[in-house]
């Protein structure tokens, strides 16, 4: 059995706001934003982080993530954006199904960084 949590907003067995989707990649809202629009985007296959990551996982990602990151712009109009990525509890990494976060930026007193 897959306890992933991500695994399972993929298959659709526990909610999430979905930003952007096609066949090997999802986007959603990060429960918890740091700032207004933070997105998570993932690979549909469990892969638990970077350096597991196939070359095949991180082309569908990063391919989808500049029009991710586009579509974030043009709904939230931030004055910029972080993409982050953690692996690794002692890197901050809590969900171990890679994952890249997109942080809308809005200036000194948005609540990040
Ligand atoms: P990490 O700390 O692994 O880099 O990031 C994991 C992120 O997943 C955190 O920002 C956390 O708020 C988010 N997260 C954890 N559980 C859920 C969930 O059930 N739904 C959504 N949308 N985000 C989640
Ligand atoms: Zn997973």
């Amino acid at each position: 059995m897959n306890d992933c949590i991500f695994c399972k907003i993929i298959h659709g067995e526990l909610p999430a706001a979905k930003v952007y989707e096609d066949e090997n990649v999802l986007a959603f809202l990060d429960i918890s934003q740091v700032t207004k629009g933070h997105t998570l985007v993932v690979p549909k296959v469990h892969q638990p982080n970077l350096y597991e990551l196939t070359p095949e996982a991180a082309t569908d990602v990063f391919t989808a993530v500049p029009k991710i990151a586009n579509a974030i712009k043009a709904a939230y109009n931030p004055i910029g954006l972080n993409l982050l990525n953690n692996n690794g509890e002692h890197a901050g990494q809590s969900v171990f199904h890679f994952h890249v976060h997109l942080i809308p930026r809005y200036g000194e007193k948005d609540g990040f960084g």
